[in-house]
């Protein structure tokens, strides 16, 4: 289609994501720490790049999918950052779940150089990154909605235009406060229910056809063997990280400090997850099938 397209960070979402871009077409580069990550890009068809510089070189649009905002800052302002490479006129877009101050600082840098910088974090999880059906929730000025709206239309199926730029970030630090507490939530009653000693597809039938009903009961059940291709049926591997929801619960807490607003269940449930971070072995592996490298990331 005549457009360079670029993605940093390859694996559990970044991945699936880029590999949608490859089945529309497109020319993709890219850039992971992770050899893992860029052997699977590779055989999908992707070009891997040795820095996020030379992912970067020739692009007319980068799409960034980093863990964190520290991330994020090294990836376009650091040593190898691409804002340093990047012609005028080019899109980037940052779907990384970071807070909202960061991205409206790196995109006040990238207008000082004539580069359209927005943030567009998603929702939908690693199965809605695989069948390309993620939400976005996209901050960026009116202008350059259309644009952008075009470049992720083939990982999304609803783009939402939530305000300028930044405004993507708060709309997923609530989502994902609510995805935290809910999830949490189901938890909790799926393992009453087994303790009770009612059967849980049984039970999760009841929950799904009533008031209980929620994304973690139906499509991301915790409990195995009730949501399809949910990573609760595969030893929980390859979904979202405990690590991950515990950083983003720690974005709701902190934006919330900021304004004053109480998050009573919000701080409860970090406290949950950051318990549930600090055990170690068999807790961890079953939770996350790579902990040791994701942990890597956050040293
Ligand atoms: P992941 O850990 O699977 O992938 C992150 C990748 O980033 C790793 O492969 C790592 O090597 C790479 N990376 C780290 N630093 C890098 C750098 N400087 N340059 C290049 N690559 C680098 O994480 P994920 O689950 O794909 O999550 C990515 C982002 O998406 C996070 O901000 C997360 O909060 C958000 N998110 C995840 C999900 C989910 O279900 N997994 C859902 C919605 C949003």
């Amino acid at each position: 289609k005549g457009e360079v397209n670029t993605t940093i960070s390859l694996r559990n979402m970044g991945g699936k994501m880029a590999h949608n871009l490859l089945k529309a077409g497109l020319t993709v580069y890219g850039f992971d720490l992770s050899d893992v990550a860029i052997a699977h890009f590779t055989e999908a068809g992707g070009i891997a790049c040795n820095s996020p510089q030379k992912a970067a070189e020739n692009a007319d649009v980068v799409i960034t999918m980093l863990p964190a905002a520290k991330h994020v800052k090294e990836v376009y302002l650091g040593e190898n950052g691409v804002l340093a490479v990047l012609k005028q006129g080019s899109l980037c877009i940052d779907s990384s779940t970071i807070d909202p101050q960061t991205i409206k600082d790196i995109a006040a840098i990238g207008a000082e150089q004539g580069i359209q910088i927005c943030d567009a974090p998603v929702s939908g999880g690693t199965i809605g990154a695989q069948a390309g059906t993620l939400t976005f929730m996209l901050g960026t000025d009116d202008k350059a909605f259309e644009q952008v709206k075009s470049v992720l239309a083939p990982m999304g199926k609803n783009i939402v235009h939530c305000g300028e730029v930044g405004a993507g970030q708060i709309a997923k630090i609530c989502n994902n406060l609510i995805l935290g507490i809910s999830m949490a939530a189901v938890a909790e009653g799926m393992a009453l229910g087994a303790k009770l000693g009612i059967d849980a597809q049984a039970l999760a039938g009841v929950i799904n056809s009533s008031s209980g009903r929620c994304w973690s009961s139906e499509v991301c059940n915790p409990w195995p063997g009730i949501s399809a291709n949910a990573p609760a049926g595969r030893g929980y591997s390859d979904g979202f990280a405990s690590q991950l929801m515990l950083k983003d619960l720690g974005l709701a807490v902190e934006a919330a400090g900021q304004v004053k607003q109480p998050l009573l269940l919000g701080g409860l449930v970090q406290q949950l997850y950051q318990q549930l971070c600090m055990q170690d072995g068999a807790v961890q592996e079953m939770l996350s099938g790579s902990v040791d490298q994701l942990n890597a990331c956050y040293e």
